[in-house]
């Protein structure tokens, strides 16, 4: 083990960080990914330090495989810029450099100050921008041309010991970022590190923080929960934490209401955590379906609805806004919440008729599969028959067909 010195005020050296050798942290080189190697490996032959960053040193330590490979550096965004020539600077206060190789894009940013807390923008120097990442196994630094992890603050030995522990002071942490919650349940799930006692109280007694938080960023955390594969735990630990209600209030006032709706909804977790856990490629539509089944069961008697010959304009329009709603503040595609309501309501035996355009003859939608489920057999068969994603806005659900050209139909 080596020890990285800084100074302390009286300029008396101090231990600063302790240095991972390879035969100690055994993060095999085949898994960094070359690009990301590359991007290093350019900086520091400018000049300047870098290293790959916060979640995939995480990920290699803990032995799972980074899906992203985030790198930090003393550059500024405009020097990383002048060296990429594949690349582009993003973001108007908190500014950053995306390089991109082919379809992969990786997040290259400069070390940040703690001057104005841990959300101020300035830039800074390592020592200062460990300070303020959330979580000591989150806060590591790995050198992927020495082959050695930097750790300042304590985050392998937390890796060794399963625990999950603030970088960030308790009373300060979810105040100027309420989101670090959501990451911290995610983070205990996913690795398996737990958290402190008191952790999860201030936690519990933060929640409320969540309220003023941007729908762009709930959906982005509730779209890392239902493709990551470990949605069972998250969302059951944050109803149990009660954040849930801010991710999906709907879903959880039903589940408040209802002990079944509860359970059913947190078996669907599980069965997604599974099929993504299957196909890492599955459309959002897909993932929806997991999402909405339990809710759509609930909105109508589909068997009555059947017999009755509803209109199938009203009735889709209805489930339609009902599901968008239900779903709120994430706002998915509508080809894709429009996927997921077609396939929840087939399985539930209900397939709808929609007219087709100008002949007013009834025309069955199926769930639009995957690319990948039979591509030639649906090509054929979608010229033949009206197999477009269905729009709200089309004449054909709109229109006042009579009952017995737009129905529902019992499979
Ligand atoms: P994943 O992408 O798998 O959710 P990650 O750790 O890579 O995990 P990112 O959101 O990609 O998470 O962020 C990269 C790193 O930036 C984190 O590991 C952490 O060090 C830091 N970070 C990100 N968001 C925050 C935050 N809200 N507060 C403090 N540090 C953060
Ligand atoms: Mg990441």
């Amino acid at each position: 083990m080596l020890y990285r010195y800084g100074k302390d005020e009286k300029g008396r050296p101090v231990k600063k960080a302790v240095v991972y050798t390879k035969e100690e942290h055994l993060i095999p080189a085949y898994k960094i990914d070359p690009d990301a190697y590359k991007i290093v490996s350019r900086l520091k032959d400018n000049g300047f330090t870098a290293y790959i960053v916060g979640g995939a040193v995480r990920d290699l330590l803990v032995g799972r495989t980074p899906k992203d490979f985030d790198i930090v550096t003393d550059a500024t965004p405009s020097k990383i810029k002048r060296i990429f020539r594949n690349s582009r600077i993003i973001g108007r206060r908190f500014r950053l450099v995306h390089v991109i190789f082919g379809l992969k894009i990786f997040e290259v940013s400069t070390f940040r100050s703690n001057a104005e807390g841990s959300i101020g923008n300035d830039f800074g120097t390592i020592d200062e921008d460990v300070m303020r990442r959330d979580f000591t196994i989150n806060a590591l630094y790995y050198d992927p041309i020495a082959e050695q992890v930097i750790d300042y603050v304590g985050g392998v030995r937390d890796i060794k010991k399963s625990v999950l522990k603030p970088v960030i002071p308790l009373e300060t942490i979810f105040v100027e970022d309420p989101v670090r919650m959501l990451r911290a349940i995610k983070y205990s799930s996913t690795t398996g590190c737990q958290m402190s006692w008191a952790l999860k109280r201030k936690i519990r007694h933060s929640a409320h923080l969540l309220s003023p938080v941007s729908p762009s960023r709930l959906t982005e955390e509730m779209l890392k929960i239902i493709n990551g594969g470990h949605a069972f735990e998250i969302v059951s630990e944050c109803l149990a934490m009660d954040l849930y209600m801010y991710l999906q209030p709907s879903a959880t006032a039903m589940m408040y209401n209802n002990p079944e709706f509860e359970k059913n909804y947190l078996l669907h977790m599980k069965e997604l955590d599974e099929a993504v856990t299957k196909d890492k490629e599955m459309r959002l539509g897909k993932k929806l379906v997991f999402l909405i089944k339990d809710f759509i069961l609930t909105l109508t008697d589909w068997k009555k609805e059947i017999k009755s010959e509803s209109s199938v304009g009203e009735l889709y329009t209805k489930t339609w806004t009902e599901c968008r709603n239900f779903v709120l503040p994430m706002n998915p595609q509508r080809t894709e919440l429009e996927y997921a309501i077609r396939t929840a309501l087939r399985e539930i035996g209900v397939s709808i008729r929609i007219p087709k355009k100008g002949k007013g003859a009834g025309s069955e939608v199926p769930p639009e599969n995957s690319e990948s489920d039979k591509p030639k057999k649906k090509k054929k068969k979608s010229k033949k028959k009206s197999h477009k994603p269905l729009d709200m806005n089309s004449t054909a659900l709109e229109s006042k067909k009579p009952a017995t050209e737009s129905s529902v139909e019992k499979k």
